[in-house]
């Protein structure tokens, strides 16, 4: 039995991990990542002979974007997942086609490939273990979004756990994650924080309001690009709890999302309280609203979250000229977007064209994974023979492989690209 890492291997973006076993060949998680060259799919989507199912830890792009392959490329197999994984991948993958066109991307594959996948899916609660091709299969709420599972199968004699994106500690929006997985001979560990710590979740809150009112009060408009899967709800359930004194808009995907997680994720803390948040802020249904909306004072709450695309590029350039408002960006900035490119040298591409950011801009770490203090307490509680660390810039990969090599008993592995671990 051996695993083969086709992504997510000391880099963020197309987890795709292959699991090779007497019986066939089983896949966790199906991605894309998005570079400077445009989409990259992991290679073994090209040819998916001998994959016998797919497990799916979550519905973020970087974890589910490559599955419309399966049926553009005739494979027929299973795809295991949560239901509310199910619902929120139909729609962030139809967004993404929708975007990508617009980008000039060109997907791998049709509209009608998505639709399709509908038939291949087959959903798993939470803690409910089940057999198929010989092998047991359980999710465990990963408490990363709405949804989100790590994933635990045995198959010939060994018990294998993979995380999947993974939280441990509170947030507003799902329960932290249920990491009571019985015993684990091999782990699979994301690492996107695996040498970093989080700013204690108060603090950034603190800092976060006081910056909307600060912005509010001296005239100024506050622009929130937030990823829709997650981030705009925890932000809306924040923002909640506050009163401004001007009114909160939501424009984009995170709309028809919010809905379907209240209605199909079981992990999430409270469904009640998400409801009366979606209902408090007002809607932007179209391009004419937002023109209007645009004339008067607020704050705009949009995706997406890395500025690449959606609403936020019209707010964006209709505000970024102006001193009194303030861009507030909620989570990580991945390489060569424009989110980073503000964060670092103060320009975005607005319609190709490079312009000066001039209001105010700001991070804030709203991050849904767990940070290294979190990873390292999993690890020791976990305890398996082996550990091996994924889904993590080169850095924080070898940072919590050495952690790791001093700490534990285990042995641990730091897989590049295409890397083979026999188990
Ligand atoms: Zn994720």
């Amino acid at each position: 039995m051996k695993l083969i890492f086709h992504g997510a291997a000391r880099e963020v973006g197309r987890s795709c991990i292959e699991l090779v076993t007497q019986d066939g060949s089983f896949i966790f998680d199906c991605g894309i990542k998005m570079d400077p060259e445009g989409l990259q799919y992991p290679q073994r989507m090209d040819d998916l002979t001998g994959v016998k199912a797919v497990f799916l830890s979550h519905a973020h792009l970087d974890h589910t974007g490559a599955l419309p392959l399966l049926k553009h490329n005739d494979s027929k197999v299973k795809v295991f997942c949560t239901k509310g994984t199910a619902r929120v991948t139909d729609i962030l993958l139809n967004d993404s086609y929708r975007i990508d066109l617009i980008k000039h991307h060109h997907p791998a594959y049709t509209q009608l490939d998505i639709k399709a996948l509908e038939d291949q899916m087959i959903f798993l609660p939470y803690r409910k273990q089940v057999e198929e091709f010989g092998m047991k299969i359980e999710f465990f709420n990963s408490g990363h979004i709405p949804g989100s599972c790590s994933i635990k199968v045995n198959v010939e004699g060994t018990n294998i756990l993979y995380t999947g994106d993974i939280n441990t500690e509170d947030t507003e929006l799902v329960m932290p994650a249920d990491t009571n997985y019985g015993d684990v001979d091999v782990l699979i560990v994301e690492s996107t924080y695996g040498n970093r710590e989080h700013e204690p979740r108060e603090e950034v809150e603190e800092k976060f309001i006081d910056h909307i009112v600060k912005t509010t009060r001296r005239g100024g408009n506050v622009l929130i690009p937030v990823f829709g899967v997650g981030r705009a709800q925890e932000i809306l359930l924040i923002l909640n709890k506050y009163h401004f004194e001007v009114p909160i808009y939501l424009d984009g995907m995170a709309r028809k999302v919010t809905d379907i997680m209240i209605n199909n994720c079981m992990n999430l803390r409270d469904p009640a309280k998400i409801r009366t948040a979606y209902r408090s802020v007002r809607e932007i249904r179209n391009k004419n609203m937002r023109e209007i909306v645009m004339r008067q004072r607020g704050i705009f709450l949009t995706t997406s979250g890395m500025i690449e695309g959606g609403p936020i590029i019209s707010y964006l350039k209709r505000f970024h000229n102006d001193k009194n408002s303030s861009l507030l960006m909620t989570g990580y900035q991945c390489e060569g977007t424009n989110g980073r490119m503000i964060l670092e040298e103060g320009y975005a591409f607005l319609d190709g064209l490079k312009a000066k950011i001039r209001m105010e801009y700001q991070k804030y770490d709203f991050s849904a994974h767990a940070g290294m203090t979190d990873l390292h307490n999993l690890i020791l509680k976990v305890k398996p023979k082996k550990v091996i660390i994924n889904h993590g810039d080169e850095d924080e990969v070898l940072a919590l492989q050495d952690w790791c090599a001093k700490n534990t008993k285990s042995k641990v592995y730091a897989p590049k690209l295409n890397d083979n671990i026999e188990l």
